[in-house]
């Protein structure tokens, strides 16, 4: 199996809600598409009559809900998900006869937001959320044609891609095991060597990614101190009340003192929860679906626990490698493995930080993480009406408490006691997410999403 050569900043992206392979993906698909446009020979472009889209799989069953729209027009008219403009996103794709005048470069062409076509959710293309962009002529002749996957986590391939040449980790390794032979042989901790591989694999310099570090921790802080904050509904027809002031008031009337401290938690990650429901900007953690987990241990490990900045970015580095793993060995997309994928890895990565960030070393991290995943195993993902509201946030709440109970397992209960590790657990992941209907992995066809069909 290959080496994992994934960077922190593929896994944890900044960008807009509310679903990162419905979004971030898509919207960098219109932005990479428009850059082949622009780069065709002159006599070519001049023969463009129309840009049509095609969405597969749950692209198309939930994309309406998820603004896949919106993201994909916005990625043509030439925006970033980093820069996040949930304002742009806001005014997109609001009338079906909306027209907007795209730049080839020396001509133009009209494109109708009615050429995003919601095409088969079943079909044969290599992953699940396919799109397929072409260029047509006046005889509806293919100029220019490219297949998109969006695999999860705002992640883009497309048909023929090549993996761009990137540095050699300084510690290859593609499973736990061999992740803790490194440690041993080597004499290193955890987030040394995930920071010595990130330096080795893509150039940055120390000093570039703990600032790079310090701005997720800024966007995660920010989610979470903007949801506790605001309160009335989400957008969308579900009409979905926030929830994380309400939870907020009571951890705070109760000091944060026994369960007013799990209240506070579960405050939390409502708050960036419905943050990214709400189109907002978010850090995909390691989805944007799962965007509320690690951001609450980081907000309870800062504002509770009195964490360093330094324990802090320590404890992310940690999570990291926990979203490696399973992003390299199964799966981090819903649309893939069920949200055991999402939120269960986010419960992971959380219940890593959380441990490694308090100082615990490395077999302590590793059962922390193990526990969380092990019991979001099966974990379907059904989001009602295609919209990341029910059940994906309060699953978020649910994510993060078991991080933190994980932590506890794990920190309690003698280490030599645990039996499952963590390689184990990523491949049961794998098996059940294989053997998982289609119907329960972000097609809104089947299980809750069935309660409400009128979303
Ligand atoms: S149910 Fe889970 S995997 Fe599915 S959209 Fe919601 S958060 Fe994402």
């Amino acid at each position: 199996m290959d080496t994992i050569t994934t960077s922190i900043f593929e896994l944890f992206k900044v960008g807009p809600g509310p679903s990162s392979s419905h979004t971030i993906g898509p919207m960098k698909a219109g932005s990479d598409f428009m850059a082949l446009s622009r780069a065709l020979p002159v006599d070519t472009k001049e023969l463009v009559e129309k840009l049509e889209i095609r969405l597969f799989g749950s692209l198309s069953a939930t994309g309406a809900g998820h603004g896949t729209r919106k993201a994909v027009i916005s990625g043509l008219l030439g925006h970033s998900p980093e820069h996040c403009p949930p304002e742009v996103l806001d005014n997109l794709d609001r009338t079906p006869d909306e027209t907007h005048e795209l730049d080839l470069v020396g001509t133009f062409v009209t494109f109708h937001a009615n050429n995003i076509i919601m095409d088969a959710v079943e079909h044969d293309y290599p992953h699940s959320n396919t799109m397929v962009f072409r260029l047509l002529d006046k005889n509806e002749n293919t100029l220019l044609e490219r297949e998109y996957y969006s695999i999860g986590g705002g992640f883009l391939r497309w048909k023929g891609y090549v993996e761009p040449e990137r540095g050699r980790p300084k510690y290859p390794y593609n499973n736990m095991a061999a992740l803790k032979k490194h440690l041993t042989d080597n004499d290193i901790r955890l987030h040394e060597l995930i920071l010595e591989n990130e330096k080795a694999i893509t150039g940055r310099t120390e000093q570039e990614i703990n600032d790079a570090l310090d701005n997720l921790i800024e966007v995660m802080e920010h989610a979470v101190e903007k949801g506790i904050t605001t309160t009335g509904k989400l957008p969308g027809p579900i009409g979905l009340h926030r929830k994380a002031p309400t939870m907020y008031g009571h951890a705070r009337n109760e000091h944060f003192q026994g369960s007013g401290f799990i209240k506070a938690l579960n405050a939390y990650a409502l708050a960036a929860s419905e943050e990214n429901a709400a189109g907002h900007c978010i850090v995909t953690a390691p989805t944007a679906g799962a965007a509320g987990v690690i951001p609450a241990i980081l907000f309870v490990l800062k504002r509770h626990m009195g964490a360093l900045t330094e324990e802090i970015r320590e404890g992310l580095l940690a999570a990291s490698a926990i979203g490696f793993l399973v992003k390299h060995n199964a799966s981090i997309s819903g649309a893939e493995v069920g949200c055991q994928g999402e939120v269960g890895t986010a419960s992971a990565m959380a219940a890593a930080m959380l441990a490694y960030a308090r100082g615990y070393r490395f077999q302590i991290t590793e059962n922390s993480a193990e526990i969380a995943l092990e019991h979001h195993l099966g974990l379907t993902c059904d989001p009602v009406g295609g919209f990341v509201q029910i059940p994906c946030i309060e699953r978020n709440a649910m994510g993060a408490v078991k991080a933190y109970n994980a932590y506890l397992i794990a920190t309690t209960v003698e280490a030599a006691y645990h039996m499952v590790d963590l390689d184990k657990v990523v491949q049961a992941m794998k098996e059940t997410g294989h053997d998982m209907s289609q119907k329960y992995k972000e097609t809104s066809e089947g299980g809750l999403a069935l309660s409400m069909t009128e979303c």
